[in-house]
């Protein structure tokens, strides 16, 4: 068995350090924060996020689903408001299979007490990783008090986040890395609960203002409330840069939110309080060094967030890693690293794509009206044939299916369904037995 070291425990990292423990590794998990479930790290933050299937998975492979399943809110749909304050709702499947909200924070404290359940897990917080020697599986870190520490493992992983030192480490040698920064920030908007702790909108379902060149999204939380997330350019038009003033914020909000203003009593103090966020992408590889180190999570593949699945993806690396694992055994890290970063990196680089272009469906499409056709030739075509269409949403959202297999998959429904929408009369017959053949003629042709 092995010593190892697993560098940030959150999302990820606790997971991960639940997997190994399991195994009979020694875990130690370096965390730079203090512990959240003694401070107040998350205070005054709602911060929340969805766990897909594959999130599941993942959490039901490490036994510690049921801890997870008491702190969600399962989300059915999507509601669509537009500039009037119509609101559409649109299932997320046919069959009405809900996603899950949870409060960020509440999830790391629940995994973090996962973890520490096992005799063989040790979490250290306040401990910053300032340094890795790569071929000796050692790493430093320093408190804020400027404390020193050096750390001998067998293995160590770098689970801590987009900045990750982990990977920094890992850039000094022959390593490809690439960051780019999409035009867009985001700034979060709590929604309160009712006087009376009720919601003030559909829990169950994710809220999106789509407005082509920015939008808003709310996901509910256990405690009536829900997280708003502004999605806007940097500058331009319609902008954060083009926001200065209270005055500013309101004509922009009558103008394109109206709706939300009543559910938003301290919108301008919020507004100007909270910090704005960039967005960026991170490719890398490979995510290891030798049989001593390895990324895992957003270290290793930082995505922008409209898909929901950064921490799902970081989740089924978990337990990829663990599978093979199970494979290959625990004392063969030489063929267990090559093979987790051969299996992952594909399906990294994939969900990155694929998280791009939902960006796209989300702020343009669900107010397009052929968009909403094509989901309900789709939502046919799969209640019909189930062992055939698949749509790519489900494929990503509720399966097991690969993000890359998804995506090839996605982009031939994309050319399938660019013909079907060109039918004459679409819009009339889409429910006709003609349309379905066509569909499915092209998907076996
Ligand atoms: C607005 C937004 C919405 C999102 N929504 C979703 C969603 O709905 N579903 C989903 O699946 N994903 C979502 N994500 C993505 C998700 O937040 C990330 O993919 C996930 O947090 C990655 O987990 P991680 O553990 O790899 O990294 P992180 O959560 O970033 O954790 C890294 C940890 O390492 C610690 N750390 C960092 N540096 C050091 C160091 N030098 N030494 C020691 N410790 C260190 C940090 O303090 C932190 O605790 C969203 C992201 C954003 C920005």
């Amino acid at each position: 068995m092995k010593n190892i070291t697993i560098v940030g425990g959150g999302l990820v990292g606790s997971l991960l350090a639940v997997f190994l423990a399991k195994r009979g590794h020694t875990i130690h998990v370096y965390e730079r924060r203090p512990d959240p479930r003694r401070s107040n790290a998350y205070a005054g933050r709602s911060i929340n996020l969805v766990v897909s299937h594959r999130g599941w998975t993942a959490l039901k492979a490490a036994g510690v689903h049921e801890a997870v399943q008491r702190i969600v809110v399962p989300v059915h749909a999507r509601m669509t408001h537009d500039r009037e304050g119509h609101t559409t709702r649109l299932p997320y499947s046919i069959d009405e299979r809900p996603i899950h909200s949870v409060s960020r924070g509440e999830l790391n404290k629940v995994m973090l007490s996962e973890a520490e359940k096992f005799p063989n897990v040790t979490l250290h917080f306040g401990q910053r990783c300032a340094e890795v020697d790569l071929d000796k599986a050692t790493c430093w870190f320093e408190t804020d008090g400027g404390e020193r520490t050096e750390v001998k493992a067998d293995v160590v992983f770098g689970s801590d986040g987009a900045p990750s030192a982990v990977r920094q480490a890992m850039m000094k040698g022959r390593f490809n890395f690439s960051q780019s920064f999409i035009e867009h920030d985001y700034k979060e908007i709590a929604f309160p609960s009712n006087a009376d702790g009720t919601p003030q909108m559909d829990p169950h379902c994710l809220h999106i203002w789509a407005r082509r060149y920015f939008m808003m999204m709310g996901l509910a939380n256990q405690d009536g409330g829900f997280t708003g997330t502004l999605f806007m350019p940097h500058e331009g038009e319609f902008s954060f840069a083009n926001i200065t003033d209270e005055k500013d914020l309101m004509r922009f909000f009558e103008a394109h939110f109206k709706d939300a203003i009543p559910m938003l009593p301290d919108l301008a103090e919020q507004y100007f309080r909270n910090p704005q966020s960039n967005l960026a992408i991170i490719r890398c590889g490979p995510w290891y060094h030798r049989d001593k180190v390895a990324l895992i999570g957003d270290a290793a593949h930082a995505i922008v967030p409209f898909y929901g699945e950064g921490m799902n993806a970081g989740y089924e690396d978990c337990k990829v890693l663990n599978d093979l694992l199970n494979e290959h055994g625990d004392d063969n890290w030489a063929t267990v690293l090559p093979a987790y970063h051969a299996a992952r990196k594909p399906n990294g680089d994939a969900i990155a794509d694929l998280s791009l272009r939902n960006f796209v469906e989300m702020r343009d499409l669900v107010a397009d009206p052929r968009f909403i056709l094509r989901k309900k030739i789709e939502g046919r075509l799969q209640a019909k044939h189930p062992d055939k269409w698949l749509p790519l949403y489900s494929q990503v959202k509720f399966s097991d299916i690969g993000y890359k297999a998804a995506w090839d998959e996605g982009l031939r429904h994309d050319r399938i369904m660019e013909q079907v929408l060109a039918m004459p009369g679409i819009e009339e017959k889409w429910e006709s037995e003609e349309v379905e053949r066509v569909a499915l003629g092209l998907l076996e042709g």
